[in-house]
């Protein structure tokens, strides 16, 4: 069995975010992750400036397109507001995992490969993938395996669930801004990552099709309709993750695994890396209880707004919602506000 002080299960985005800070605190860090090279995911690649400030804080900044704000529209309506202070950044997800692995082996993170399927833990110590530590910090996304494996996870209730699609086109970015399409059952997220291409999430019900969503939305077919794809589709879901308790014993449950409402506020990484950032103040305190009040401190918005827009979006309210945006132009600006920073 080998011996560190900070295990961290699952090396996506959050995992290595939350390995990179507990090493730049002085703690080893060992991160078990079954996946190698730079991971893909589906994914809006968003990152609000707040998320790309707990970047560069931990000696981070990947490359990428600006986004100076956002647009809603439903085709016949519209909305958008321009950041007040610094852009955030679309970037490709594995540019973004790149730029962390390259950090974490600068700072002497151990990476292993492994998965996580067993933990054993008792008032002293945590033992997991042949791996035992003082912590462990279960980065390992939405449906964790872990919080399952601790009675941590809650059932998604059948009713309404959504999921999310994610490829790429190669087109030019016409716009700086992050635009959400919106049609009778969908929602569509173009994000610029490149100078000659955009990403393309798509958020629905259940058997939502890709193509078809697009060609729901005009505006969207006439700008996309004929690009090239640059990736390959990838899914996600369903949305609606809940778990009881953040903490078990000597777990912390980071990032995805603590929680996901849903995708339509493209807020998964800042809210994970904030998250790190608190179980690694936690782990150094030495006090689980403390990680289980930050994580309610720094999740309240997101999940209070995120859950009242998909309330919205999966009621018959949901033909309001852009216009109504675009009616009140002001609670539209300073809902992106407080979701961006
Ligand atoms: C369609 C869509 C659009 C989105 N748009 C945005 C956006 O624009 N902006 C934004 O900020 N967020 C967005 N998100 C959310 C964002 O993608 C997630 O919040 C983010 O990926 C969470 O990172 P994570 O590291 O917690 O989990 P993940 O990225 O899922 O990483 C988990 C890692 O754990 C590993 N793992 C799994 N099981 C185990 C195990 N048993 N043992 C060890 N390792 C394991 C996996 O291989 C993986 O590498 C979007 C999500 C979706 C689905």
């Amino acid at each position: 069995m080998t011996r560190t002080d900070v295990i961290v299960a699952g090396g996506g985005p959050v995992g290595l975010v939350a390995a990179i800070r507990a090493r730049l605190a002085g703690f080893e860090a060992t991160v078990l992750e079954p996946h190698d090279g730079d991971l893909d995911k589906a994914c809006g690649e968003g990152l609000m400036p707040v998320a790309l400030e707990s970047l560069a804080e931990i000696g981070v900044a990947p490359a990428g397109m600006d986004i100076a704000g956002f647009r809603y529209t439903d085709g016949r309506r519209s909305v958008e507001h321009r950041l007040s202070g610094s852009p955030g950044r679309g970037v490709r997800r594995t540019t973004l995992h790149s730029a962390l692995r390259a950090r974490a082996a600068e700072v002497g993170v151990v990476v292993e490969s492994a998965r996580v399927d067993a933990i054993v833990q008792d008032d002293a110590s945590v033992s997991a993938g042949g791996v035992t530590g003082s912590w462990l910090l279960a980065c390992d996304g939405l449906h964790s395996s872990v919080s399952r494996l601790l009675g941590l996870d809650l059932p998604i209730p059948r009713r309404g669930r959504r999921f999310g699609l994610r490829r790429h086109f190669r087109v030019a970015p016409w716009s700086d801004l992050v635009e959400v399409h919106w049609s009778p059952d969908a929602e569509a997220y173009i994000t610029p990552v490149a100078s000659d291409t955009v990403g393309v999430a798509v958020m629905g019900p259940r058997g939502t099709d890709f193509r078809s969503a697009l060609a729901a939305m005009p505006e969207l077919a006439d700008r996309i309709g004929t690009a090239e794809p640059a990736s390959t589709l990838r899914g996600a879901g369903p949305f609606g993750y809940r778990t009881r308790h953040r903490t078990a014993g000597r777990v912390m449950l980071v990032g995805d695994s603590s929680g996901y409402v849903d995708s339509l506020t493209g807020e998964g990484l800042r809210v994970g890396f904030a998250q790190a950032d608190a179980a690694v103040r936690a782990a150094l305190q030495g006090s689980p209880a403390l990680y289980e009040r930050e994580w309610h401190r720094v999740t309240r918005d997101v999940r209070r707004l995120t859950t009242g827009l998909v309330t919205a979006a999966t009621s018959p309210v949901r033909p309001a919602i852009v216009p109504a945006a675009a009616a009140l132009p002001g609670v539209f600006g300073f809902v992106v506000e407080r979701l961006a920073r």
